[in-house]
This record gives structure tokens, C-alpha cells and sequence, in this order.
């Protein structure tokens, strides 16, 4: 389990934990705001408060290793499909949310993917896609099958959850955390000059600069 920010893991490094930014994407009402309160507080509101374009942080550990996440949520302005650049510039993960009972928001969160890769290669940046609302399966409108080949067809992660029933949300961060730090050791054997991991991944391009 995570421990309360800035408290270093026993015996751990000195240093702090590295930041990463990880944005919640998705259209309004698939539980974005929701999946970020059970992570950050273990709580469930059926109204939770608009807060202008809020982040959280929370600090996890993965083995011995640890991270911070820096998780922004926005405050409704995707409703409008308008979520500023800003929020996309220098993030590492996304997590890009639907709600299984909605095929729109499914359809939805593939031009969100669209609009991340348009500021952020690819590449460089860890996606987990949340099927959310996994309670309301009864009027599920796309299957779980869908889901997985769309994360499969554009190497995505991919998990099903409910923010409601805290199933699979912590598992879900815990997931993107955990690739974060392979890709970042990959980084660090590559820039070492392994001849492995020269052959299957080159190296991590720049960000892309939203000059506009
Ligand atoms: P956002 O607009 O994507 O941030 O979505 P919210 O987190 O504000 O949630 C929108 C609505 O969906 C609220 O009424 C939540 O209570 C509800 N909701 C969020 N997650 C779940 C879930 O896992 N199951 C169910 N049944 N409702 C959820
Ligand atoms: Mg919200």
C-alpha cells in the first residue's frame, strides 16, 4: 500500500521520489474525478466538488523503487472536447477513461487518444485504458473484448474497474507505475550502451513542443 506523501520506503534512497505527470482523460461523467478520489482518498461521492483543473499527488512504491505521481484531473471542460494543451504538455501516463455502460464515451476516449498523441509521441508516454463502472453491468454496452483488442491494436494497458465498488482502481495506477519504471530502466540501459536494448527499443524522443 502507498504511504503518505513524502515518506520514503524503509531503507530506501535519500533522494525524493521522481514526479510523474499523469493525466485523467475521457469524456464527462465516465468517472475520471471519481477513480482519482478512491485512489487518493479510498472514498466514493455520487457528487463530487468541481475544483478548477486540480491535481493530487501521491507517492507509490513499486518493490523497492518509488515514484510520485502528479495526477491532474480536469473541471469540466471536456464535456466541450476542449481540454487545454497545457494539460496534455510533459505527461508521462494517461489514464483514458469510458464507462462501459456508454458505447459514445468508448468511441469518445479513441479520439482522446488522438488528441494526446497530437501534442505527446506516442512512444513516450504510458497509457492505461479504465473501462469504468464495471457495477453497471447490466446495461453494458461494450464488451470487455472491445476493450482489450482496441488497448491491444494501439499498445495500450487496459483494465476494467469500478470506483464505486474500489475494484481495480489502485491495481490500475499500481500498473502504470510499475511500467513507468521499466520503461525508465530501459532508458538507463540504453543510454549505457546495452547492445539488447539498443536492437529492440531506441531511445525516447523529446516530448513534442506545443509551439502553438
Ligand atoms: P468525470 O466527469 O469523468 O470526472 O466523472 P465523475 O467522477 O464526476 O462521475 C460522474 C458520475 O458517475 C457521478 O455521478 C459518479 O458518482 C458516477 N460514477 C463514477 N464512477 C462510478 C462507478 O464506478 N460506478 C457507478 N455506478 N457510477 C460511477
Ligand atoms: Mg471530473
Amino acid at each position: 500500500m502507498a504511504q503518505p506523501e513524502g515518506t520514503l520506503p524503509p531503507g530506501g534512497p535519500l533522494d525524493s521520489p521522481r514526479v510523474f505527470k499523469l493525466v485523467l482523460l475521457g469524456s464527462g461523467s465516465v468517472g475520471k474525478s471519481s477513480l482519482a478520489f478512491r485512489y487518493i482518498r479510498n472514498e466514493f461521492r455520487s457528487i463530487l466538488p468541481t475544483v478548477g483543473c486540480a491535481f493530487f499527488t501521491k507517492v507509490v512504491h513499486v518493490g523497492t523503487a518509488s515514484l510520485k505521481f502528479e495526477i491532474w484531473d480536469t473541471a469540466g471542460q471536456e464535456k466541450y472536447h476542449s481540454v487545454c494543451h497545457l494539460y496534455f504538455r510533459g505527461a508521462h501516463a494517461a489514464l483514458l477513461v469510458y464507462d462501459i455502460s456508454s458505447k459514445e464515451s468508448f468511441l469518445r476516449a479513441q479520439q482522446w487518444l488522438r488528441d494526446l498523441e497530437s501534442e505527446i509521441l506516442p512512444g513516450d508516454v504510458v497509457v492505461m485504458l479504465v473501462g469504468n463502472k464495471t457495477d453497471l453491468d447490466e446495461e453494458r454496452q461494450v464488451t470487455v473484448q472491445e476493450g482489450k483488442e482496441f488497448a491491444d491494436s494501439k499498445g495500450l494497458l487496459f483494465t476494467e474497474a469500478s470506483a464505486k465498488l474500489n475494484h481495480q482502481v489502485t491495481e490500475a495506477f499500481q500498473a502504470v507505475a510499475q511500467e513507468l519504471l521499466r520503461r525508465e530502466e530501459r532508458v538507463a540501459q540504453t543510454q549505457k550502451g546495452d547492445p539488447q536494448v539498443l536492437l529492440n527499443e531506441g531511445p525516447h524522443k523529446q516530448a513534442k513542443c506545443c509551439g502553438r
